[in-house]
């Protein structure tokens, strides 16, 4: 049977402002930078106890900050609503990576950007979205704007990135709709384990392995080189100007190309199977080993990890996150002997109690694999132990 749900999308159009919509873009992002400053300069100043953050009138009215006025108020709004939920979760124990001091953003550092959202996005009659003092954008992308309902609309976030190019965020409600596949309905023969690792990117316990794109490694020569050439060049000037200019962009291609190796592999995963296992990776702690941090960096399982994770839970496959604690290269996957020790060069090994030759990489993938519905059932029992319906 086919489900609709509605879910949360957000979607990147590449925006081309008129020389006009750039001047008020560059005039909002300072008004926006300027007002996040103030407020963090509040919250960070210890000799103020009583924390009063004044509203965008009494800055504008009171403390006359007239530029202000030069630009829409519904973005600094939103700033300050930005503001308000960093401090939030800044005070949030339940989080589970804590999040430092708020820092200052700096002109021509600090990404520029504002949001846009409830009377600051509107329709026209002729059904085209236009936005507050900016007026009709001309934008490309995947999804056509001026489509989508008022209503879906909930935020539109216009960004500059380093390569000078702007794009326009749209997060919009979605309605997806998949065939219902029932716990009971789900297929057990489609599980997969997965392994992830440098040499070959994935290795599934089908002993499928797909090759690491090394995507930065490519282009590491030419970074080099371009760091070397910003490095004799003078801070400021525009041949300076330029070079970075160059790097941001190399930068920028080679994130665009790992995520769209993301997006296929994780496509034909989600459209192949019903239970995917993977192991609970700790990157955070995997990049403080320092012969290896360029290379864990450059796979981005985390990125990978997390396009994986909303598209199942879109999907409705079960993505199970197997105990990090798990030595899944060391032990054997027929008899369940675990050996004492295998270094990271070691490719094959032999089971000394079965006998079996083991691929160390398929071998941790169908561990993962074995692992991960033992623990799932493990979960399961427990929930209908309680009573739980299992969906
Ligand atoms: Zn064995």
């Amino acid at each position: 049977m086919a489900i609709t749900k509605t879910v949360l999308k957000r979607t990147n159009l590449r925006v081309y402002p008129t020389k006009a919509q750039e001047a008020v873009l560059s005039q909002s992002f300072g008004n926006s930078r300027f007002i996040w400053n103030y407020y963090v300069a509040i919250f960070r100043n210890k000799d103020i106890t009583n924390k009063i953050y004044p509203s965008i009138k009494e800055l504008k009215e009171i403390h006359g900050f007239d530029f202000l006025k030069l630009s829409s108020s519904c973005c600094q709004q939103q700033t300050i609503r930005h503001f308000q939920q960093t401090i939030k979760q800044f005070f949030n124990k339940k989080r589970k990576s804590k999040i430092g001091l708020p820092k200052f953003k700096k002109k021509g550092v600090s990404k520029d950007s504002i949001a846009f959202s409830g009377s600051g996005i509107y329709k026209t009659k002729s059904g085209e979205i236009r936005l507050l003092s900016l007026g009709k954008l001309k934008l490309r992308g995947e999804i056509d704007l001026n489509s989508l309902n008022r209503k879906q609309i909930k935020t539109i976030t216009i960004t500059k990135d380093k390569c000078n190019h702007y794009y326009a965020s749209i997060c919009y409600e979605l309605e997806v709709t998949y065939e219902e596949r029932d716990f009971k309905l789900k297929d057990k023969s489609k599980s997969i384990g997965l392994d992830l690792g440098l040499t070959h990117f994935l290795i599934d316990s089908q002993g499928k392995k797909i090759d690491n794109p090394k995507f930065l490694k490519q282009e590491l020569e030419k970074l080099k080189y371009l760091d070397r050439c910003l490095s004799r060049k003078k801070n400021g000037s525009n041949s300076y100007k330029k070079c970075k200019l160059k790097r941001a962009k190399l930068f920028k291609s080679i994130t665009n190309k790992r995520n769209y190796f993301f997006h296929c592999v994780s496509k034909s995963l989600i459209e192949n199977f019903d239970f995917i296992y993977i192991e609970d990776l700790s990157v955070k702690n995997m990049v403080k080993n320092r012969k290896l941090s360029r290379a864990i960096s450059d796979v981005s399982w985390s990125k990978f990890v997390s396009i994986l994770s909303y598209k199942c839970d879109w999907y409705r496959v079960s993505l199970h996150k197997i105990n990090r604690y798990f030595a899944s290269s060391k032990t054997c996957n027929l008899c369940g002997y675990q050996i004492d020790k295998l270094s990271l060069d070691i490719r094959e090994w032999v089971c000394p109690d079965c006998g079996e030759v083991h691929d160390r990489d398929i071998n941790a993938a169908m561990n993962i694999l074995k692992r991960g519905e033992f623990e799932l059932a493990q979960i399961q029992n427990k929930k209908l132990s309680k009573g739980v319906c299992l969906t």
